[in-house]
């Protein structure tokens, strides 16, 4: 038996699952514990310090205290208190990205995945250095600026240096106005050595999902390759860490294992990257299974209600006030415009989920890892969030200027990001507007960023925003970020 040590680097001290089991014993106990739910509410709502916010966050306890309440008024005020706090910390910023997939070679079986081994049925494809401009110039040509690269986990085909060489021909494609400023990567758990190579390549965020963090599921669910090895998994932010990349991304695939556990498990897995690296997750994603070649989400029997993946993403966004929080076009319209409201600060738009996907004239994208549900385009994306008051931002400004892990999460947990992200995001719609928008959308864009430059309280800030927008505006092209 393993005890509960958050400070531990062992995966089954640090995600224990005797405590995960209390935990939902505890909360299943008190959620109809009005007190209690009171003051965690409290608790986790957003106080004034200084010119700044401050949000204490809640602990995996008491989160899942809040989680499993099914009192509807409680239930409504959290989603009201997760907006109150996204709203402190990020504003109605939401930051764009698209994925880019390298390759769907992989020796792993994860049976949810239709890149695993036995799908014989899948064509097989990694993009030459050629196809991976070319992506990359569509993906340009639609104002991308970040993008996050995927790949199977495959030593021959997919070897460390293919994918450094990916990064580096992803950061050297500079077509018409268009660059890509941020790649994060989303590749299998590896070495300490590797994640050194990725650091020194220049990636943003380091992305590995942790599946489930139910160690038996986990061992089910990942039968055969490398993967199986959980603690290896399950440590492999550790070793990021270790090689120098101060930005992870954490996230579950909903819907494998027990709502319950997962949510437990994964705000766990936030308090011991705090306790041992004194930063947590730099963002946190929240896929659920979905359809795709020789995979029918059907056979998970842990399916989730719209309603119930709402209140997850509300209750991360309480626990973890500080984090950035991802949802892909996995998700409808409908259910993405929704959780904007609860605590998402990231997008992706125009998805491709397939290798090679930008450049196919069309569908049916045969190698698709999963279906897309939400297929508008990036214009439609963007005017849709504008329509619906939120910025959409382009900005990769923190990353260029060093402000990564504990720098970021300072400023973030002093609501002072603001004071740069504001103007940022506008000065980065700006030019994709100019560059990249339809009439409609420009004209859209434009009243939002009137209005929201009054709302930079600085002065000079503000003065600065104004400038660089009109220079924007007339192609005086300046690389500024606060
Ligand atoms: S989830 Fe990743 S590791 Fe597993 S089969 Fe799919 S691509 Fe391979």
């Amino acid at each position: 038996m393993y005890p509960y040590r958050p400070e531990s680097m062992i995966a089954d001290e640090f995600i224990n699952d005797d405590e995960i089991l209390q935990t939902i014993q505890f909360a299943n106990e008190n959620k109809h514990n009005v007190e209690l739910i009171d003051s965690l509410l409290e608790k986790a709502r957003p106080k004034k310090k200084g010119n700044g916010v401050v949000c204490a966050g809640l602990t995996h306890r008491e989160a899942s205290v809040l989680l499993a309440c099914d009192i509807p008024e409680k239930t409504e005020e959290m989603f009201r208190l997760a907006n109150e706090i996204k709203q402190a910390y990020y504003g109605n910023r939401i930051v764009m990205f698209a994925p880019l997939y390298l390759s769907n070679y992989c020796i792993n079986g994860c049976v949810y995945c239709p890149y695993h081994t036995v799908n014989k049925s899948i064509p097989r494809k990694k993009l030459t250095q050629e196809e991976v401009r070319n992506e990359v110039i569509a993906l340009q040509d639609m104002g991308h600026k970040r993008l996050a690269i995927e790949a199977g986990e495959d030593p021959v085909n997919n070897p460390i240096e293919y994918i450094l060489e990916c990064i580096k021909t992803i950061y050297s494609v500079h077509h018409k106005n268009g660059d890509i400023r941020r790649v994060n990567v989303n590749i299998a758990a590896t070495t300490v050595e590797n994640y050194k190579k990725l650091k020194d390549a220049g990636i943003g965020t380091y992305i590995l999902f942790q599946e489930t963090y139910n160690k038996k599921s986990y061992l089910e669910l990942h039968p055969t390759g490398p993967k199986h090895d959980y603690n290896y998994h399950t440590e492999a932010m550790d070793r990021a860490m270790e090689g120098g990349i101060d930005d992870v991304g954490l996230g579950v695939l909903f819907g494998l294992e027990g709502y319950q556990y997962e949510f437990a498990g994964l705000l766990m897995h936030a308090e011991h990257l705090e306790a041992v690296h004194g930063v947590g997750p730099h963002t946190i994603s929240v896929p659920r299974v979905k359809k795709a070649d020789d995979i029918d989400p059907g056979v998970f029997d842990n399916g989730l209600s719209d309603d119930k993946f709402a209140k997850i993403i509300a209750c991360i966004r309480i626990a973890v006030p500080y984090t950035g929080m991802i949802i892909s076009t996995r998700e409808s319209e409908a259910v993405r415009g929704r959780v904007l409201d609860y605590g998402i600060s990231q997008i992706s738009g125009a998805s491709r989920t397939s290798v090679g996907g930008y450049t196919e004239a069309e569908r049916p994208h045969d190698t698709e890892q999963f279906d897309v549900s939400d297929n508008r385009s990036l214009d439609e994306v963007v005017r849709w969030l504008m329509e619906n008051d939120h910025i959409p931002s382009f900005c990769t400004a923190c990353y260029r200027e060093g402000r990564t892990g504990d720098r970021f999460m300072a400023l973030c947990k002093n609501g002072q990001i603001l004071n740069c992200c504001h103007p940022n995001a506008l000065m980065t719609l700006s030019e994709y507007l100019e560059d990249y928008a339809s009439e409609e959308t420009k004209k859209i864009g434009y009243e939002l960023i009137e209005q929201e430059l009054k709302k930079i309280p600085h002065d000079n800030v503000r003065r600065i925003a104004t400038e660089n927008i009109e220079a924007i505006r007339s192609s005086d092209r300046r690389d500024f970020r606060f």
